[in-house]
């Protein structure tokens, strides 16, 4: 018998995807009115609202310091519970009366901490502009959540998903797609209590660390500028090494064709070490990485992939257990359930081995979308944001769909590290 099985894990897993990366510089952008997508994640008053970024969910307890006078407000009302001239370290609980706090448990079960002067707040160790959000859940566990102004969460996203090194083209094109996406899911999660998780699960985001002078400064360069698409933002996909070629985003995840996620080619990556790569995995691993993902293989007796995209991908995968059972994958799902760093990307090749299976691939990340590392060698070839994003996502347009008020200061002790994408 043959079925395909796909499992809930994998199917959440896969939902979770990654994303962006673009720039363009402002005489480029027709000045136009917002779409309506846009229009719902965009205050009245012609200003984002506030990006809300889920910092840690279901916890137990955090730790929260802050070197500025703060007020902890009742987030239901804006009563506000408690007038800090500053927070020592302490832990933040759930009890069974409301959330601790501070050496004093507040009788409610959403706190807005709001540090003034511009302070960052400092949550297990990592610095965070904006206010903060504690959630008891019915589960007695505590939802962390920073709010901050949309270009104020740029300033780390940029600074996450890129290394500080690379030309300022390449920043500015991943602030306009990290723009894009952050519009797009504020719009799609405006009915949850929060719009970004602060992973690749939605786009890196790790506080004032990844910060950079440079990186702010291609962030202010594009304030307002995002990707539109038949008027409309769109999930703009991005990955770090394509290998060659950008995959059409319906080979890779359950999505119609797209125009601007049609897959291009691309002879920039070449610099990232992901740019072609091998793999030797045993049996037992991925046995074990599928037991772990919820399924009940045993072992395997063989493993193929009986289809290919266009270019090459690995678009399906049949495998059958020692038992007989046979099932088939996507290659995106193969990849998650293995995890990243054993298998970088969808496309590869598998041949058996004495030990297991030698994967021979091209490429980091899904392959959808603007290739980081591509963007990378375009911008240090002379090329713009703009012509970085028109070359991954044709028939996109680069449009200002707001002005920013305000640049954000740089907090105090602002740190400066290399760091980078993958
Ligand atoms: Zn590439």
């Amino acid at each position: 018998m043959r079925h395909r099985r796909r499992h809930p894990v994998l199917v959440a897993m896969l939902g979770a995807g990654i994303v962006v990366a673009l720039a363009l510089l402002p005489s480029c952008a027709r000045q136009v009115e917002p779409t309506h997508h846009v229009v719902r994640a965009i205050a009245q008053d012609g200003s984002p609202r506030l990006a809300r970024v889920l910092l840690m969910n279901r916890r137990e307890r955090f730790t929260l310091s802050a070197a500025a006078p703060c007020t902890v407000y009742n987030a239901v009302n804006e009563d506000p519970l408690l007038e800090l001239r500053s927070i020592a370290t302490t832990t933040v609980r759930p009890s069974a009366n409301g959330i601790a706090i501070a050496s004093r448990i507040l009788p409610h079960k959403t706190l807005r901490v709001v540090c003034h002067r511009d302070a960052a707040l400092t949550v297990n160790g990592a610095r965070y502009r904006g206010h903060l959000l504690i959630r008891c859940t019915p589960a007695g566990r505590l939802d962390v959540i920073n709010a901050l102004p949309l270009d104020d969460y740029l300033y780390s996203v940029v600074g996450s998903e890129t290394y500080h090194s690379w030309p300022r083209a390449a920043h500015e094109a991943q602030a306009i797609i990290a723009r894009t996406y952050a519009l797009w899911r504020m719009a799609s999660r405006s009915h949850l209590h929060f719009d970004l998780y602060a992973t690749v699960a939605d786009q890196r985001y790790t506080g004032v660390a990844k910060e950079a002078p440079k990186i702010r400064a291609a962030v202010d360069a594009t304030a307002g500028l995002v990707l539109l698409y038949q008027m409309k933002v769109f999930r703009c996909y991005y990955h770090s090494t394509c290998g060659g070629h950008t995959e059409a985003v319906e080979r890779v995840f359950d999505q119609p064709p797209l125009l601007p996620l049609t897959g291009v080619a691309c002879a920039y990556c070449g610099d990232s070490k992901y740019h072609r790569w091998s793999r030797e995995i045993t049996a037992d691993t991925i046995v074990g990485a599928f037991r772990r993902a919820g399924t009940d293989l045993v072992g395997i007796r063989s493993l193929e992939v009986t289809k290919r995209t266009p270019i090459g991908g690995a678009q399906q995968l049949k495998l059958v257990t020692t038992g007989g059972g046979r099932y088939t994958y996507r290659g995106s799902e193969f990849r998650l359930v293995l995890g990243s760093q054993k298998l970088p990307s969808p496309w590869f090749t598998v041949l058996a081995t004495s030990k297991g299976y030698q994967f021979d691939g091209r490429g980091f990340g899904h392959g959808v979308g603007l290739c980081q590392w591509g963007s990378r060698g375009m911008a240090a070839a002379g090329r713009s944001a703009a012509q970085i994003l028109q070359h991954y996502y044709p028939g996109a347009a680069l449009q200002r769909v707001y002005r920013s008020k305000r640049l954000a200061r740089p907090p105090p002790a602002e740190a400066a590290d290399e760091q980078g994408a993958t």
